[in-house]
């Protein structure tokens, strides 16, 4: 009977505890969320200005614009440096925005990677 009941009492400080972490770990992804919202447009605008663009076609929507490698390697380099996720903003930002970086567009930055330049350079030379 004694047994049982303390059994009992422990379940539920477990359960209780499980849902301490779980919350604990939603909170922490909320303020990851927050945190890279932040960081991003500080990262754009340090290399763009404000507002920041994209450096070859001139998009300007936050969500499209990424951070991208001016001389190539940034598969491997981010591979090294970003552990999770965004962490490639915060090294950018602990590394007080290091040269060599620029603003693209997700459209232009994928191109680059594809045919070794945005076909909106070609369509530029014409
Ligand atoms: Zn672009
Ligand atoms: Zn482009």
């Amino acid at each position: 009977m004694k047994n049982t009941k303390e059994k009992n009492e422990y379940l539920k400080k477990y359960r209780q505890e499980e849902r301490n972490k779980e919350n604990r770990r939603k909170a922490s992804r909320k303020w990851q969320r927050n945190h890279t919202a932040k960081i991003r447009p500080m990262c754009f605008k340090a290399y763009s200005g404000d507002p920041p663009k994209c450096m070859c076609c001139g998009e300007t929507t936050m969500e499209f614009l990424s951070l991208d490698h001016i001389n190539g390697g940034g598969k491997h380099h981010r591979k090294a440096i970003n552990k999770v996720g965004n962490g490639f903003y915060d090294w950018v930002v602990k590394n007080n925005f290091p040269e060599g970086l620029q603003v693209l567009c997700h459209n232009c930055n994928l191109a680059k990677g594809f045919y070794g330049e945005c076909p909106h350079k070609k369509q530029s030379e014409l």
